[in-house]
């Protein structure tokens, strides 16, 4: 997406290749906006699994006809529905070059092992594990006004409970397992989304020029949770 410097035929990218990033967060915490951003800011394919089951659902497919109570209850897909839809989408952004930004999975364990299996398969590794941090009591808050002007089906107080809770129960442990790869990077989420966008398309621009430089074995995760207090910033 971005001009070429070099010698002829050799090419150098110097703002690095397109980056590859996935997504971890509560539901509420902002995650399509904020994926939504960093595929607009990087040209890079925005892969959405709770839209693209959604538009299944709507169009009435088969997958649709086969997921819509799922979603309704707020209850996770089967795995292998959900993997074979990236795999495809992954294929996708490949050849469309190379860079990604994964939203909605993983979502346990399991789907994040196949991931990193897809990942090695095609090449194509996430360089960067993005935590969305926010409490819950906000965002109860926030699923609720989204309730009363986008009329999710699951977006009713119920399902956000068990959304939330599935979320805590399932998703947050894979949270650690990406520290230890070392592409962990963590952010407050509980701040206005144009200012945790800021902070993302940031950090995320400070490291792709170095992503292909530095091993996986030696890359520390990053925590800018606490950044904001740290430059003067007031809790509200
Ligand atoms: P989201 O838009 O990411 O909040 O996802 C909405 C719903 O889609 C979830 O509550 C699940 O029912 C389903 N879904 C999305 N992504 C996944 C996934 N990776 N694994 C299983 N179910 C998913």
């Amino acid at each position: 997406m971005f001009p070429r410097y070099g010698v002829e035929g050799q090419g150098v990218d110097v703002r690095g290749r397109d980056v590859r990033v996935l997504m971890i967060a509560p539901p509420g915490a902002g995650k399509g906006t904020q994926g939504a951003l960093i595929a607009a800011h990087f040209g890079i394919p925005h892969i959405a699994t709770g839209e693209l089951l959604r538009d299944h659902v709507a169009r009435r497919t088969e997958l649709g006809r086969a997921v819509q109570r799922h979603l309704d209850q707020g209850e996770l897909v089967p795995d292998h529905i959900v993997l074979d839809m990236v795999r495809d989408a992954m294929v996708a952004a490949k050849a469309a070059g190379g860079g990604y930004v994964l939203d909605g999975v993983p979502r346990n364990m399991e789907q994040a092992r196949a991931l990193y299996q897809i990942g090695l398969e095609l090449g194509m590794t996430a360089d960067v594990a993005l935590h969305l941090k926010a409490d819950d009591h906000e965002l109860i808050r926030r699923l609720l006004a989204r309730a009363a002007l986008e009329h999710r089906s699951d977006d009713t107080e119920e399902v956000i409970r068990r959304r939330l809770a599935l979320y805590h129960e399932v998703t947050a442990p894979i949270v650690s397992w990406y520290g230890e790869r070392g592409i962990l990077v963590s952010v407050d989420a509980m701040r206005p989304a144009e200012q945790v966008g800021r902070e993302i398309l940031a950090a995320l621009e400070v490291m792709r020029p170095l992503v292909d430089l530095v091993p996986e074995s030696a890359r520390r995760a990053v925590d800018l949770t606490g950044l904001g207090a740290a430059f003067g910033e007031r809790s509200t």
